[in-house]
């Protein structure tokens, strides 16, 4: 199954599509982690999006779009996977629609993690204090763009994806093991 799993940055995207790659054998595809591999890599793409990124800005939809295109018919995602972090804008869930259908895949499921925005700004300090390599874009200034970003940008594909009767909703404030119960409730 494909699903995309969404909400704002700190919800718990990444730790939850972790625990469904080990428990499910489907693939995370995370569109910040491989913007982030491009940077390190210093390629073309990673020079022009680094400073948009470390801005907490979101970047250029088509550049996304690209990588996700390419990125969902590798092998690894035959048995399914877990979209974190993508996709961000309208613009982006029409892209995917499309892609979907000239590929003859079909998403299973869209999961909104649904998180008390005050609680992220904490979360994100934890990240960054735990991490060995702290992100460039996880620091309160960023991370305020971030949030903007979300409430601007993506918070529109709630209702995009609510009009096609594909959303659900889970409670992402719970502890993680009761966050992936709710997400295993609904994968089936
Ligand atoms: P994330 O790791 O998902 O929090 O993403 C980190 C940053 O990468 C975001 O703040 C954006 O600058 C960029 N990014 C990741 N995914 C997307 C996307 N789907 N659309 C636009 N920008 C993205």
């Amino acid at each position: 199954m494909n699903i995309i799993l969404l909400g704002p940055p700190g919800a718990g995207k990444g730790t939850q599509a972790k625990l469904l790659e080990d428990t499910r054998g489907m693939k995370q595809l995370s569109t910040g982690d491989m913007l982030r591999a491009e940077i390190a890599g210093q390629t073309e793409i990673g020079l022009r999006v680094k400073a948009i990124m470390d801005s907490g800005a979101l970047v250029p939809d088509e550049v996304v779009i690209d990588m996700i295109a390419h990125r969902i018919e590798q092998p690894d995602c035959a048995k399914g996977f877990i979209l974190d972090g993508f996709p961000r804008t309208v613009p982006q869930a029409e892209a995917l629609d499309a892609m979907l259908a000239a590929k003859n895949k079909k998403l299973g499921a869209v999961i909104q993690l649904v998180v008390d925005e005050d609680a992220l700004l904490a979360r994100i300090e934890k990240r960054a204090a735990e991490s060995t390599t702290v992100r460039a874009d996880d620091n309160a200034e960023a991370l305020k763009k971030r949030l903007t970003a979300y409430r601007d940008q993506t918070a529109p594909i709630v209702p995009y994806y609510e009009g096609k009767n594909m959303l659900k909703k889970v409670d992402g404030m719970a502890a993680v093991n009761l966050v992936s119960e709710q997400i295993d409730k609904i994968l089936g």
